[in-house]
């Protein structure tokens, strides 16, 4: 199944946090990595008492279940620290499904397409850099979306390395 997965990082070193989260999950072999988008940094979502973030997006292809894969993406956020603090508060790694191939998941662990992606710059426009033909079930194609949803700040880094 082809997948998108959405990254964020606004603690740590952000930029640290998601570059290795990208390696990390080349490495596992239960998905094969195919595409990554640039580096983004974008104000937050929520409280605004909070350092910006870092974004990106990755395709892959896995033949794991949706739930499967959240399992392997919780634990990956558990190895970067992650803790639960307040909603949408301050993390060092979110790692959200954005799209498993052309399903719609809808239950008490997952929504599927991720339900942000529509109004998140910080989602639709490094999905449109990987591919501006995607297509969002029930949605649209993410060029035509992108059209609809203002940049909200978000600024493409030059530099995608360490
Ligand atoms: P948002 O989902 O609005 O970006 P968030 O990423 O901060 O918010 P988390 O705290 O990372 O939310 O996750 C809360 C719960 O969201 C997870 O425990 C998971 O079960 C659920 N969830 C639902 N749909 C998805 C999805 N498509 N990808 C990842 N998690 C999801
Ligand atoms: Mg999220
Ligand atoms: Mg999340």
């Amino acid at each position: 199944m082809i997948v998108f997965i959405g990254l964020g990082s606004n603690l740590e070193n952000p930029q640290t946090h998601i570059l290795t989260a990208i390696n990390d999950i080349s490495l596992l072999e239960s998905m094969t990595f195919l595409s990554q988008s640039s580096l983004y940094q974008s104000p937050p979502m929520g409280p605004q008492d909070q350092p910006d973030y870092i974004n990106a997006v990755i395709k892959i292809d896995t033949h794991l279940t949706a739930h499967s894969l959240l399992d392997v993406l919780q634990s990956l956020e558990q190895k970067h620290g992650r803790v639960r603090k307040r909603h949408w508060g301050e993390r060092t790694l979110d790692l959200d499904i954005l799209l498993y191939g052309n399903e719609v998941i809808s239950d008490e662990r997952l929504s599927i397409p991720h339900p942000g992606i529509t109004e998140r710059a910080f989602v639709l426009y490094p999905l449109a850099e990987i591919d501006n033909d995607i297509s969002v079930p029930g949605k649209g194609i993410v060029s035509t979306l992108k059209e609809f949803c203002p940049l909200d700040g978000l600024k493409k880094l030059e530099a995608n390395t360490l």
